[in-house]
């Protein structure tokens, strides 16, 4: 398929792939999705940082639910690279098209806002950028490399694309060592085609078991969103697959509609159902799991990660 994209004399549409299919049904939240309003004073500190550092966010671009949460304790998670994604996935509501040239001083940016905000571990996440002949891995490394610089005490949690299975490109990230190093598989494998289409559900878990046999001492994370019509038994083959792979840490979420032109929300999951999953996901061995409607790759990442050595101290 060939997406024109006709900018002369209008502002581009965020999702032009997407402009003419056909709406999807929006149904309504239920209670247990109640998220804080952005409007405290830590939030407009944390909204000027990232603004006077032209940096962009995941919890901005993606429509994050709980930015309100996170930006009033200065925890924002850094997109690099441009608010500009080269793929056009289902569930996603980062502006797609054809993004710009790589900025060479975001990797400094990065470091200045992560000191100015006082990020005891940050998070740094990306568009895709299968434009680009490593993916855009050496920018992974340059950020990693000038955040260690500047704020050496500062631990850093990668959260990156599959780079287009493009060769070696992950190697170079991992060989900046991160100290987390987290790649979301999204959903279940019978899912991909309709949400993730431009992945491979078997790719995405080779990555993460090389990661882990490039250096093992390094923590590996996954995540999906349920939601999106997969079945429970698919859930916990996936929970299998990554137990397979070594992942230490496992994420679970509810999917959100960001507009009616996305993937509809099939089902919304109950918080017990969650916490069942959760209990099955440590037993199947998992160093660290988070399960909640609300749960997201970055939600809580400094507290989490704390936990997280200490389970693997304990183990
Ligand atoms: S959960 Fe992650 S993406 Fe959402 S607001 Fe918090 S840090 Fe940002």
């Amino acid at each position: 398929m060939v997406v024109v994209l006709d900018t002369v004399g209008k502002v581009p549409a965020r999702h032009p792939e997407k402009a003419h299919r056909p709406d999807q049904p929006a149904a309504k939240k239920p209670d247990w999705i109640r998220v804080k309003a952005p409007v405290s004073r830590g939030y407009g500190e944390t909204r000027a940082i990232v603004r006077q550092n032209g940096l962009h966010t995941v919890c901005e671009e993606a429509g994050c639910p709980n930015i309100g949460e996170c930006w009033e304790k200065k925890h924002a998670t850094f997109m690099i690279m441009g608010d500009t994604c080269t793929r056009a996935c289902a569930f996603c509501n980062v502006k797609t098209g054809l993004p710009g040239a790589l900025d060479p001083a975001e990797p400094e940016h990065v470091a200045e806002a992560t000191a100015k905000l006082g990020l005891a571990h940050v998070v740094v996440t990306s568009v895709d950028r299968d434009d680009l002949a490593d993916g855009g891995a050496g920018h992974f490394a340059a950020t990693i490399r000038a955040i260690r610089v500047r704020c050496p005490s500062t631990t850093i949690e990668v959260l990156t694309p599959d780079f287009l299975r493009k060769d070696g490109a992950f190697d170079v990230v991992v060989a900046a060592r991160p100290d987390v190093f987290n790649h979301n598989l999204e959903t279940v494998p019978s899912r991909y085609l309709m949400v993730r289409p431009g992945a491979r559900y078997f790719h995405s878990i080779r990555l993460l078991q090389r990661v882990k046999e490039l250096d093992p001492r390094m923590f590996t994370k996954s995540g999906i969103m349920v939601g999106l019509g997969e079945e429970r038994n698919e859930v916990l083959q996936v929970m299998d697959d990554l137990r397979s792979a070594n992942v230490d840490f496992l994420t679970i979420g509810q999917y959100l509609q960001p507009t009616r032109k996305h993937h509809a929300v099939i089902r919304y999951v109950p918080p017990d159902e969650f916490k069942a999953l959760e209990t099955i996901a440590y037993a199947k061995g998992f160093l660290m799991v988070a399960a909640s409607p609300l749960t997201r790759s970055s939600h809580h990442a400094g507290d989490d990660f704390a936990r997280l050595k200490a389970a693997r101290a304990g183990a």
